[in-house]
């Protein structure tokens, strides 16, 4: 680093006071973060989503839904032969990716809507930032194109978000099979390969091949199962009430909790709804719940209480209220999903909710090393030294600010490919919160890697969130790297 004569002194000292004070602390994986103050003596009862909420699955099971729907693109929609060279490719994507419907384009997007240059991928390449800038007049994607609350594209909505774990191997596939066409100079729709895409990822759902390959073979595709049982276990000593409200059916969900659980599982639940259709269950009306019985058959009687021990279909949150009376600030939701599971219930119904973000533990993990560390703590401190040198207009002086930009600027990359080579972290691009990160402190009261954080925590603690600086305040402490506490955290 060349500094300009006369300002060695001043520079160096100024360095000093920018650098943060690096704390050899690292953040707890197992920590529950907080966006809003929450405490658990408030809580009365927990409800839970059930895929990627209490049943963890393996990398198996993107492999697995992978090789399905190319095999469905292949058989029922007559892809070509070719794609059965493609293997699922993990770590390729990350959660909460935009796709453009119409360009074919897959890339992260930050909280104020511009495009993360670098993140941009046509097929399984990268795609120049020069090109990105000139297809979208700059990198701003203006609100009309963007898909709506809850991800989903509708008519002029050309961006679709990637919110679900399950999108993992979608996006996957969507990027092989573009890949494939540009290889062989194939002239295609980018649309309709989207729509088919999408299809047959959904019928790797909907007609029932994932869960029958998942119960055939539960001990390969579920993982942490027990951490769940010891939480429901101690939910339940407390004597908190529980529900579970999943989109999946009942036989999927009774194997996976007897694997978990034990087959007494049921005897935890107050209220068990399977197939509720999530984000509509929290919208619609006009659904009535249906009794299945343990054979899967529906009955057709009219439901005037949800009773324990009985497993229903369908419904909707509304009835759900009036049959339960479980309103307002008393009752906690889990779910891994921002929007079908938490959004709803945040902005009109006023229960607690309570992400749970796998990716996390990934994250801190890397958060916590040494390298990420001084990475952090280097890159603060060139940024406090441009924003305070900028002033200097000697040319000099220029030539060496000039120098720590294009610095900055190369750290961006480093700061990215240390989470994931093609996308970086599900939380950050470069310097700002992403769209998904933006949706997360909004809908989400609390988030943690997995349900067995609770583990850590009694039922009288407090989740506060940290009182982070708003940028006109000043900050009390000027260390990046505080340690996230968990006070009053069980030690036992
Ligand atoms: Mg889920």
């Amino acid at each position: 680093m060349m500094v300009p004569n006369g300002k060695i002194t001043s520079c160096f000292s100024l360095l000093l006071d920018l650098i943060p004070v690096i704390s050899t602390n690292s953040v707890d994986p197992d920590t529950i973060f907080s966006n809003n103050e929450m405490s658990l003596r408030d809580i009365e009862i927990y409800g839970f989503d059930y895929d990627y909420t209490l049943a963890f699955y393996s990398r198996h099971l993107h492999t697995l839904i992978f090789n399905i729907a190319r095999d469905i693109l292949i058989t029922n929609h007559r892809y070509p032969e070719g794609l059965r060279e493609y293997e699922y490719i993990p770590n390729f994507a990350v959660r909460g990716l935009h796709y453009d419907v119409q360009k074919a384009l897959l890339m992260k997007i930050d909280a104020f809507h511009y495009i993360q240059l670098g993140t941009v991928y046509r097929g399984l390449h990268s795609v120049p930032d020069e090109e990105v800038i000139a297809m979208y007049q700059g990198s701003h994607v203006p609100l009309e194109i963007m898909s709506d609350f809850y991800g989903k594209s509708s008519h002029g909505h050309t961006m679709k978000q990637f919110m679900d774990i399950f999108s993992l191997p979608e996006m996957t596939l969507l990027s092989c099979v573009n890949d494939f066409f540009m290889r062989h100079n194939i002239d295609y729709e980018p649309v309709h390969l989207y729509k088919d895409v999408k299809e047959a990822i959904r019928d790797v759902h909907v007609k029932g091949i994932m869960y029958r390959a998942v119960e055939a073979d539960i001990e390969k595709y579920i993982c942490y199962g027990e951490q769940s049982h010891a939480v429901l276990k101690k939910l339940s000593e407390h004597g908190k009430k529980m529900f579970l409200i999943t989109n999946s059916p009942f036989d999927f969900v009774d194997r996976g909790m007897n694997y978990i659980v034990g087959k007494d599982w049921r005897d935890l639940f107050d209220v068990v709804i399977v197939q509720a259709d999530k984000p509509g269950f929290f919208n619609d009306r006009r659904k009535p719940f249906r009794r299945v019985t343990d054979k899967g058959a529906l009955l057709w009687d009219r439901i005037h209480r949800l009773e324990k021990g009985k497993i229903y279909k369908q419904g909707n949150l509304y009835e759900f209220l009036r049959l339960t009376g479980w309103r307002g600030s008393k009752v906690l939701y889990f779910g891994d999903h921002i929007y079908s599971d938490l959004a709803d219930l945040t902005l009109k119904h006023g229960w607690r909710t309570g992400a749970i973000i796998p990716e996390l533990r990934k994250e801190i993990k890397i958060m916590n090393t040494e390298q990420y560390m001084h990475m952090m703590a280097w890159l603060q401190a060139l940024t406090g030294l441009i924003e305070q040198m900028q002033v200097h207009r000697d040319p000099a002086s220029q030539a060496v600010v000039d120098e720590w930009i294009r610095e900055r600027e190369a750290m961006r990359a480093q700061t990215k490919d240390i989470f994931n080579s093609q996308f970086g972290s599900l939380f950050r691009t470069y310097h700002n919160p992403t769209y998904f990160s933006r949706r997360l402190s909004r809908f989400a009261d609390i988030y943690m890697a997995s349900i067995s954080c609770l583990l850590n925590y009694d039922f009288q603690h407090t989740f506060f969130p940290r009182r982070t600086p708003l940028q006109h305040e000043s900050p009390f402490c000027r260390s990046l790297f505080v340690k996230a506490p968990i006070p009053n955290r069980i030690t036992s």
